[in-house]
């Protein structure tokens, strides 16, 4: 688990910024759920054999005997909302947002740790139209290049539905039997418990398979040929390029249909996957409600960043015009944080160091914060009832009235931003 500094806040809220405005344009409305969850929630969707469940969980048994678990991804849990709270009742689909932490034991590498923030959307009821699935990868392409990521790449796939997905099992697990003896351990294990999972193998040793390994595409049923036709139909008339990969299955079980990640290549590659999601149309049912089709994807704050970091892409905070509000001598302080706090009233933005006494620090802070205007008050302009305006940009200034204070000082940070 890490800390996010302030020098890190910037490249955060360039992120921030991208996920809220998309959704506010696509409709989205903000959901938050609680960090603990029951564990159920999490054992009913994932399914067994997945490493979220059997090694990524942090699970703690209460006082009171219940099992919890921290959660580690956002969709069970925005599900287990979406029914609880029979959401479906305000409109369908419901399209929800989160921006939420996550936890997961996993081994802390680039672009991967045991807290972290997830972006997510989730387009839940209604149709299982494909048009949704198009408009959830076209928000994470642009999620991305918001956060001004270069280069994003999308792969796609389909994993089928009930009807053709056992078959495809079949023939994979069928195909891999006759390699058993060739596989990494952790292959050996998914071939018994979940063969689907036998495709997302990084080790070396395994990859001849997956090569020749029977494709999905292949064991498609009409139905889900024909969503992904549609899906990849929508993404080229909005010229998002693709890459088929009939070895991408995302492995939670709760996946159907459409699975999707975007991942960049070259520097900040090595961060993995930016972006993933699919569809998940049976969750719904499998948590104990009604059907509810289903698509969504998330993406972490931290792994887009770490992505930043490697692509050497600086964010520097916005510049903001501030007005430095000086003081010389204690009276004169107290008339100062005054004048800051009616800068605030007045929607001005305002920058100080009132715990420096010498003018001259002051001053030497202003320009440390790229102030453009400076107030300055002296015993003098306390007994006149007047200020000192000075434009930090040519060190001209003006004694003014204190009640004509403002009205100058807007005068002034309008001619320096022209
Ligand atoms: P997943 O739920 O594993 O498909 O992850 C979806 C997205 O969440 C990934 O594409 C990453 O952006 C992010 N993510 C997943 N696991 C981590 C992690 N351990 N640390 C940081 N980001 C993560």
């Amino acid at each position: 688990m890490h800390d996010v500094l302030p020098v890190d806040q910037p490249t955060w809220d360039v992120i921030r910024e991208a996920a809220t405005s998309l959704a506010a344009f696509y409709r989205f409305s903000r959901i938050q759920t609680p960090v603990m969850e029951h564990i159920s929630v999490f054992q009913k969707s994932e399914g067994e054999g997945t490493d979220l469940m059997e090694k990524e969980m942090y699970s703690l048994k209460t006082k009171g005997g219940d099992l919890l678990a921290l959660r580690p991804e956002g969709t069970p849990p925005v599900m287990r909302a979406y029914l609880q709270h029979s959401l479906s009742r305000l409109g369908q689909p419901q399209k929800l947002f989160y921006m939420e932490p996550m936890f997961r034991h996993d081994n802390p590498q680039l672009g991967r740790y045991r807290q972290f923030t997830q972006i997510g959307f989730e387009i839940i009821g209604g149709l299982n139209d494909p048009a949704y699935d198009a408009q959830v990868i076209l928000i994470a392409s642009h999620l991305l290049k918001d956060s001004k990521v270069k280069g994003a790449s999308l792969r796609i796939n389909s994993v089928g539905c009930r009807v053709c997905r056992p078959n495809y099992k079949k023939a994979l697990s069928a195909y891999y039997k006759n390699h058993e003896k060739e596989l990494c351990a952790d292959c050996q294990n998914r071939l018994k418990d979940n063969p689907l999972r036998l495709l997302d193998c990084k080790r070396e040793q395994c990859q001849p398979f997956k090569e020749k390994a029977p494709n999905f595409l292949d064991k498609l049923c009409a139905g889900c040929m024909g969503h992904l036709k549609e899906v990849l139909e929508y993404l080229d008339e909005m010229q998002q390029p693709y890459r088929l990969d009939n070895t991408l299955v995302r492995g939670l079980d709760y996946y159907s249909r459409t699975v999707f990640e975007f991942a960049v290549e070259g520097k900040g590659s090595e961060v993995g996957a930016l972006a993933g999601g699919g569809r998940f149309d049976y969750l719904a049912e499998t948590m104990g409600g009604k059907p509810a089709p289903a698509i969504g994807f998330a993406a972490s704050f931290e792994r887009i960043a770490d992505a930043l970091r490697l692509q050497e892409t600086k964010i520097s905070p916005k510049p903001v015009r501030r007005v430095f509000v000086a003081h010389a001598g204690s009276l004169a302080k107290r008339k100062a944080f005054k004048v800051l706090e009616s800068l605030r009233l007045s929607g001005i933005p305002a920058a100080e160091a009132m715990s420096r006494e010498s003018l001259k620090a002051q001053l030497k802070a202003a320009d440390k914060e790229g102030a453009v205007v400076a107030v300055i008050i002296g015993q003098k302009e306390i007994y006149e009832e007047t200020v000192i305006v000075r434009d930090l940009t040519n060190g001209l200034q003006e004694t003014v009235p204190a009640p004509r204070m403002l009205e100058e000082i807007r005068k002034r940070l309008k001619a320096s931003s022209g």
